[in-house]
């Protein structure tokens, strides 16, 4: 692996890892010497930190700046992606868990989905007869799913301010974006009733696919490895290091669920070749490890924040 120079980069403040807050991380892939610096994703070098394993990247500023515009045309263009049906087929598997059916037993449920977009998720969830909100950070897509009937705030968990208490909190493919998981989990989980529950789905990087890219990845082949993690996601997690961040936040784990990747999804920045070649790997990784490229955590609040 080519040793790339930290100073030569401008985000070159103190450099401590998002979970546990030690300041040992290691450069595990340096992006910005294969042009991956700005190539439609948010920009940074990737670390490892070596007193817990959280895998991030390195970034300047809030990565939403980054990602405005695609983010919001994605959803909005792919109209294909927010009503396909593998999107109702995971939101609903989501919901058929033992612990989200008691909850929807209670009387007037309420839950809130961070990052909701355009409303796909709110409206599978209204129709198991919750009183569905969202939050958004795009204006575009909130005042989309307020088109649908639902309450949506525009703004981010951290500066946001909500009256309610929530029995369920969802959080779709959102976790691996934020920069600062520890203090938005910590806020989410005031927002819960005392017997509310937290459901994060996100990719698992302990998976075959993700081991496969960093062989790779020392062979000199870069692609994989620059697609997966040259994203717009800046957050890249294990089962171990989310159950680290749960347990930090305060959160206690219900249940976990490894799942492969969804590659009916549309909207796939990848060629039909390369959908088959992760298809391929992915079966073969639940087969062999059982470990797919998705990950669904249940957990609900307990005691208080280890890192109060
Ligand atoms: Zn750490």
């Amino acid at each position: 692996m080519p040793n790339a120079d930290m100073n030569s980069f401008p985000e070159n403040s103190k450099l401590s890892c998002i979970i546990c807050g030690s300041e040992n991380p290691s450069l595990l892939y340096p992006l910005s010497l294969y042009g991956q610096l700005g190539a439609g994703g948010v920009p940074g070098n990737i670390f490892q930190c070596e007193n817990c394993g959280m895998i991030f990247k390195r970034i300047r500023g809030n990565p939403v700046t980054y990602y405005d515009d695609t983010y919001a045309d994605a959803v909005l263009k792919n109209g294909k992606y927010v009503r396909s049906r593998s999107t109702f087929s995971l939101c609903h598997t989501i919901l058929e868990h033992e612990c989200i059916q008691q909850i929807m037993q209670t009387s007037d449920p309420v839950s809130l989905d961070i990052g909701c977009g355009a409303g796909s998720f709110l409206e599978v969830v209204r129709s198991c007869g919750f009183d569905a909100e969202g939050l958004d950070v795009s204006p575009m897509l909130a005042d989309k799913a307020r088109g649908k009937g639902f309450r949506v705030y525009v703004g981010d968990v951290e500066s946001i301010e909500l009256t309610r208490k929530y029995d369920l909190i969802t959080m779709i493919d959102i976790l691996e974006h934020l920069p600062n998981p520890v203090s938005v989990m910590k806020r989410l989980r005031g927002y819960l009733k005392a017997n509310g529950h937290l459901v994060v789905y996100t990719p698992n990087h302990r998976s075959l696919l993700v081991k496969i890219a960093d062989i790779l990845w020392n062979w000199g082949i870069r692609k994989p490895v620059t697609d997966i993690f040259g994203s717009l996601h800046v957050a890249f997690y294990t089962p171990e290091t989310l159950q680290k961040l749960l347990v930090s936040s305060g959160f206690l784990t219900v249940h976990w669920q490894v799942m492969p990747y969804d590659t009916r999804r549309p909207g796939q920045p990848v060629s039909p070749v390369q959908l088959a070649a992760i298809r391929l790997i992915e079966t073969l990784g639940m087969k062999l490890q059982h470990n797919g490229f998705r990950m669904t955590v249940y957990a609900k609040k307990t005691g208080k924040p280890v890192y109060a």
